[in-house]
C-alpha cells in the first residue's frame, strides 16, 4: 500500500501535449479514478504512473520514493488491463501463478498465495478448469487474480470493464469495490464513464483537454463542481447550464436572466465578464403553482419513482427531475421553481465557477 504523488507532469508526443501541468496526490488505500472523454489523458497519465511511458517533465513519487523515470518492473506496481488478457493454454491454476512463477517465487510461497487469491475471488472450484470455456465473469476474476497475487503496493486498471455489457458492469463495479475494501490497496482506475466512476471511487480526477478539472470526493465535485465541464460531465441527466448576458457583483443575492429575477446563493465575488451561466441540477428544479419562470413542457421521460422533463421555458430549456406521480404531457404550461441554495454560476469566459455562499459554505466545512 502506498500514497502516489504526481507534480507537474507533462507529457508531450512531437508537438501534441497529451498531459499538461498535472498535480495530485493520492492517498494511500484510495479508491482513484481518472475521468474524462476520449482523449483527455487519462491512459497516459496512468501508463506514466506504472511506468510504461517516461514523462516529459515532472515527478511522480511512490511512498516517497522518486520513481518517475524507473521502469515498470522497478515499480511495484500491479497493471490491469481490459479484461480477458489470459493464456489460453494454460488453465485458471497457472494463469494465475504465472506471474510468481515468472520471479522464481519457492513453489510453497505460490501455492498458499494462489489458495489466497482464490478465496478472496470466489474461484477455488475453479483452478484446474481451461481458462477457454469460462463466463466472462469468471475471466475477469482470473484477470484479477494475476494480478493480486503479486501483492503490489498499487493496482492500476485502465477500463478494465470497457468490454462487458451494461449489467455485467454493473455487477463488476461492485465486485471490484468490494475487493478493494477487503485488500485496502491503493488503486488508480481509469474510465471515461461518469456513473461507473462515481459508484466506485472514493476520490475523482475529472480530466479534459490534458488538464485536470477538479480533484475531489464524488459527492461533492457532483454537488460543487468548479467548471461548466465537470457541472455537465457529472450527472444523468447533466446539470443544466442556462446561458446568460448580465452582470453578477458580490452581495447580489439575484441575477436577471432575459428580464426574470433568479433568486440565488449569495455571491461572493464580482464576476469579470457579462457572458455567465446559471448552472443548477434537475432535482433541484421544482413545480410549482405560479412564478416568474413560466414554461411549457416539452418531453416527459418516465423513470420509474421520478421523471424527466424538457422544459422551454422563459429563461431558457432546462430539465426538471419531478415525482413521476404528477401527471405530465408534452405542451403542458408549468411554472418553475430553482432552489436558490443549489445554484451555481459560471463565468463562461474562464468556464469557472464564481465563488457564492454555499461554495464557501462547503469549503470551509472541510468537505
Ligand atoms: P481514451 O479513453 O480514448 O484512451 P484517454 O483520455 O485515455 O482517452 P490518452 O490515451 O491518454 O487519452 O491520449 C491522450 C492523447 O494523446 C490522445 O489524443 C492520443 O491520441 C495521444 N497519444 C497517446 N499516446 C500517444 C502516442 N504514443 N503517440 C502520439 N500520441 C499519443
Amino acid at each position: 500500500m502506498a500514497d502516489i504523488t504526481v507534480a507537474n507532469l507533462h507529457k508531450r508526443f512531437d508537438s501534441f501535449t497529451a498531459v499538461k501541468d498535472s498535480t495530485f496526490t493520492i492517498k494511500n488505500g484510495e479508491f482513484f479514478v481518472l475521468l474524462g472523454p476520449s482523449g483527455c489523458g487519462k491512459t497516459t497519465t496512468l501508463r506514466m504512473i506504472a511506468g510504461l511511458e517516461l514523462p516529459t517533465s515532472g515527478q511522480i513519487e511512490i511512498e516517497g520514493k522518486d520513481v518517475s523515470f524507473l521502469r515498470a518492473s522497478e515499480r511495484d506496481i500491479a497493471f490491469v488491463f481490459q479484461m480477458f488478457a489470459l493464456y489460453p493454454h494454460m488453465n485458471v491454476r497457472q494463469n494465475i501463478s504465472f506471474p510468481l512463477k515468472c520471479q522464481g517465487v519457492p513453489r510453497k510461497e505460490i501455492k498458499k498465495r494462489l489458495s489466497d487469491v482464490a478465496e478472496i475471488l470466489r474461484i477455488e472450484h475453479l483452478l484446474d478448469s481451461p481458462v477457454g470455456g469460462l463466463s466472462s465473469g469468471d475471466k475477469q476474476r482470473v484477470s484479477l487474480g494475476r494480478a493480486i497475487i503479486r501483492q503490489p503496493q498499487v493496482f492500476l486498471m485502465d477500463e478494465p470493464l470497457g468490454a462487458l455489457d451494461s449489467e455485467f458492469r454493473h455487477l463488476m463495479c461492485s465486485e471490484l469495490r468490494d475487493l478493494h475494501n477487503r485488500m485496502g490497496a491503493t488503486t488508480v482506475y481509469v474510465t471515461h464513464d461518469q456513473l461507473e466512476a462515481m459508484s466506485m471511487a472514493d476520490k475523482i480526477m475529472v480530466m479534459n483537454h490534458s488538464v485536470i478539472e477538479q480533484v475531489g470526493e464524488p459527492q461533492f465535485i457532483y454537488d460543487y463542481p468548479s467548471t461548466i465541464f465537470v457541472a455537465k460531465f457529472l450527472g444523468e441527466p447533466s446539470m443544466n447550464i442556462l446561458e446568460f448576458e448580465g452582470s453578477a457583483l458580490s452581495g447580489s443575492t439575484s441575477l436577471s436572466i432575459n428580464g426574470i429575477p433568479i433568486e440565488v446563493s449569495p455571491i461572493l465575488e464580482d464576476a469579470q465578464t457579462e457572458r455567465l451561466a446559471l448552472g443548477i441540477r434537475p432535482e433541484h428544479v421544482s413545480l410549482v403553482e405560479f412564478s416568474k419562470v413560466k414554461g411549457v413542457v416539452e418531453t416527459a421521460e418516465y423513470l420509474g419513482t421520478t421523471q424527466i422533463l424538457t422544459i422551454s421555458s422563459v429563461i431558457g430549456t432546462l430539465k426538471a427531475r419531478v415525482d413521476s406521480q404528477i401527471p405530465m404531457a408534452r405542451g403542458q404550461q408549468v411554472y418553475l421553481r430553482l432552489s436558490p441554495e443549489h445554484t451555481t454560476v459560471f463565468d463562461r469566459e474562464t468556464g469557472k465557477v464564481l465563488m457564492n455562499a454555499r461554495y464557501q459554505e462547503a469549503h470551509h466545512g472541510g468537505a
